[in-house]
């Protein structure tokens, strides 16, 4: 990175000592906050309306943790919030989801993505240098397949490690790094890049590094405080970074 570039002057790095952003064979994207911001009530709305049509709960979800959190654990701690047992969840839980992806179908272009910095630059060159791209999210893996669609980032990635089979992030974390290791070789190294302290540690939990970016709610400073291998205050850093 040039001294005199606007990033490296005002943001510190926060690296593990010999940790190369580039090393890795396969890479675990988190989607919201990482990749892009949805600048739009597509996902938002899908989600009052099938709480709302399956539990009859207008609550919203605002007042329970959604950065980091998944799809499936925001839907199960609305509904514990208003007095719904865990049974009356998982009995209609198929039904809702579907009925929340069916929606973000219909609604799927009034989607309005916003990219995180420098974010297809870098998936481009990833690409290029060959190592295998994938997308581990807390999203409903139709939700999270429209979202990339709309942002033109769909043709990058392999495959997807989503929530509607893995409650918890540390789970699909775990599966993402299981499929990119049984489609490259059990000694791959495969790296997390997310925007929250759940990617950390799911990171940490799965064994393999992380990258943290501040793309999303999170300053670089708290996300320094997770004590990631590599924290950045966008990808346009990465870019930069000369080893
Ligand atoms: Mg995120």
């Amino acid at each position: 990175m040039s001294a005199d570039s606007p990033i490296d002057a005002r943001i510190p790095l926060a690296k593990a000592p010999g940790f190369r952003w580039d090393a890795a064979d396969a890479y675990l994207f988190d989607i919201d906050g990482t990749l892009l911001n949805s600048r739009d009530g597509v996902h938002y709305n899908a989600f009052h309306n099938a709480v709302r049509q399956f539990f009859g709960v207008s609550s919203k979800i605002d007042r329970v943790p959604l950065h980091g959190n998944t799809d499936l654990g925001i839907i199960r701690a609305v509904l514990r919030r208003q007095g719904v047992s865990d049974a009356e969840i998982d009995a209609k839980l198929p039904l809702m989801t579907a009925a929340m992806c069916a929606e973000v179908e219909r609604n799927a272009a009034g989607m309005r993505p916003e990219l995180c910095p420098s974010v297809k630059e870098l998936l481009r060159r990833l690409d290029a240098a060959g190592k295998l791209l994938a997308v581990a999210s807390g999203n409903l893996e139709t939700i999270a397949w429209k979202k990339l669609e709309a942002s033109g980032l769909r043709p990058f990635f392999a495959f997807g490690s989503f929530s509607d089979r893995r409650e918890l992030r540390a789970d699909i974390i775990r599966w993402g790094v299981d499929e990119a290791q049984r489609r490259l070789g059990s000694a791959a190294a495969v790296y997390v890049v997310g925007d929250t302290p759940s990617d950390i540690q799911a990171a940490r939990a799965a064994s393999v590094p992380v990258i943290a970016v501040a793309t999303g709610i999170f300053s670089l400073q708290e996300l320094k405080s997770h004590r990631p291998d590599l924290c950045v205050a966008c990808c346009t850093v990465l870019l930069e970074l000369s080893h």
